[in-house]
């Protein structure tokens, strides 16, 4: 028997995790609720690329985790390190166990900086960075600032990772303080990407591509980061024709990305180690009382925060008709968003749901969002900070409302 049990069991207080809850609540005020999630701070985590391209304060993007834990919602102060599905509880790291009748699944994913050989002990320190991490975003503007000729390379691993377009968009705020600051061409710029291609929804390729060539870089697709010397200043990329070193006065590091241990090694995984969720209702196909969402669930969408506001509707509504003995009611499209900040002051806005299908939130006569745009800026910039603290983690759902069920 579990020492304690609640209705509802969120694991995770992140974006995914608060606004599941906080939407769950304004559809049943005062329900029981715990969220597990061992952090004391909750981060904006969309904001660090306006960090590392000096926009944004960092203090700006995080907060305390108590601020943010939606008002009657009880915190269990843990990282669960086990599931136990047939009981329907879940193991704490400090040995305690927890009940519930719905699980909601939340944990985000995983960076393994570890996957990368000498990344560890150098980030941080001998030109080496990395947006992904708020203590080192602050580092990527300091780096920008001083590089004033040399080589600089942006790296991005292998799918999946979170904001598939934060790698570049590191980049193309560098260069475009490069350019303002007139030493763009003395600096080498290059993108080595693991995978195949720029972007993985061709319609903003094109966009992205002009800014490759009016930026001067040097694009290297199927090129992945295997090892970096940080003291020698090299790096070490594994291609297709063979490993190869290269030299580098900066790096910015994107790190593989997996799913979390607890989380992979359980009967909830899919063969990926995510949660194994409808990609609809986002209901575990093994367990019906299980849900996920965010980056922790096995859904092929793009891993953003813009997915899990569109996904927190839709299992509260889902999460809610279970307790009710209900089946779903709610279906997810696969919406995801990507503003890809190409210069200070404009974003290509990639709005798209699965299969790539363009999904934008505006008219396109308002707003294209395959074309540079500074209406797109002013959205990441202004609006989409507020809307995400105001809004999203307060059940307030802003052109996020759960749509129907959708035909398989
Ligand atoms: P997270 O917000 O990461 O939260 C996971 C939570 O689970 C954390 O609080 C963690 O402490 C907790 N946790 C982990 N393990 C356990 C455990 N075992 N037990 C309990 N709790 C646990 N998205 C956009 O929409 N637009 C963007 O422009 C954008 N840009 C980005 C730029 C960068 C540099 C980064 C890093 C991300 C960006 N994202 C963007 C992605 C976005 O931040 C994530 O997709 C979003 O935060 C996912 O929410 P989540 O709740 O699934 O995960």
């Amino acid at each position: 028997m579990p020492s304690t049990s609640h209705s509802i069991l969120i694991i995770g207080g992140g974006s995914a995790g608060i606004a599941a809850a906080a939407s769950i609540l304004k559809r049943r005020p005062g329900i029981d609720i715990a969220i597990v999630e061992p952090s004391d701070t909750h981060a904006y985590q969309p904001g660090w690329t306006m960090v590392g391209g000096g926009v944004f304060d960092v203090a700006t993007t995080v907060r305390p985790m108590a601020s943010v834990m939606p008002k009657g919602v009880r915190w269990i102060k843990q990282a669960a390190v086990s599931f136990q599905p047939e009981d329907n509880q879940v193991t704490l790291k400090d040995g305690g166990t927890v009940g519930y009748d719905v699980l909601v699944v939340a944990p985000g994913i995983r960076l393994a900086w570890e996957k990368i050989a000498g990344l560890t002990e150098t980030l941080g320190q001998n030109g080496v960075t990395s947006n992904y991490r708020a203590d080192l975003a602050p580092y990527t503007w300091e780096l920008v600032q001083q590089l004033r000729g040399g080589k600089a390379i942006f790296t991005q691993p292998a799918m999946p990772i979170k904001c598939a377009g934060a790698p570049q968009k590191a980049m193309y705020l560098a260069c475009d303080h490069w350019r303002r600051a007139g030493v763009l061409d003395n600096i080498q710029v290059d993108f080595r990407n693991a995978g195949g291609v720029l972007f993985g929804v061709a319609d903003y390729v094109p966009a992205l591509m002009e800014y490759v060539g009016k930026y001067g870089i040097n694009l290297e697709l199927g090129s992945n980061l295997v090892a970096v010397d940080g003291p020698a200043r090299c790096a070490t990329f594994a291609t297709t024709s063979g490993e190869i070193t290269v030299d580098f006065d900066m790096m910015h590091v994107v790190p593989p990305q997996v799913a979390p241990q607890c989380l992979a090694d359980s009967p909830l995984a899919a063969d990926s180690g995510f949660a194994d969720v409808d990609q609809h209702t986002l209901q575990h196909v093994r367990y019906p009382n299980v849900f996920a969402l965010g980056d922790g669930g096995s859904t092929p969408n793009a891993k953003t925060a813009a997915a899990a506001r569109k996904q927190a509707p839709v299992v509260a509504v889902n999460v809610l008709r279970q307790l009710d003995s209900k089946g779903p009611a709610a279906g997810y499209d696969g919406y995801g968003s990507c503003p890809l900040t190409v210069e200070r002051g404009k974003i290509v806005l990639a709005e798209f749901a699965y299969g790539g299908k363009l999904a934008p939130s505006f008219p396109t006569w308002l707003l294209d969002g395959t074309k540079p745009a500074r209406l797109s800026w002013m959205l990441k910039a202004d609006a989409l900070p507020w809307i995400y603290w105001n809004g999203m983690l307060k059940g307030r759902e802003w052109l996020a409302g759960p749509g129907g069920l959708i035909a398989q």
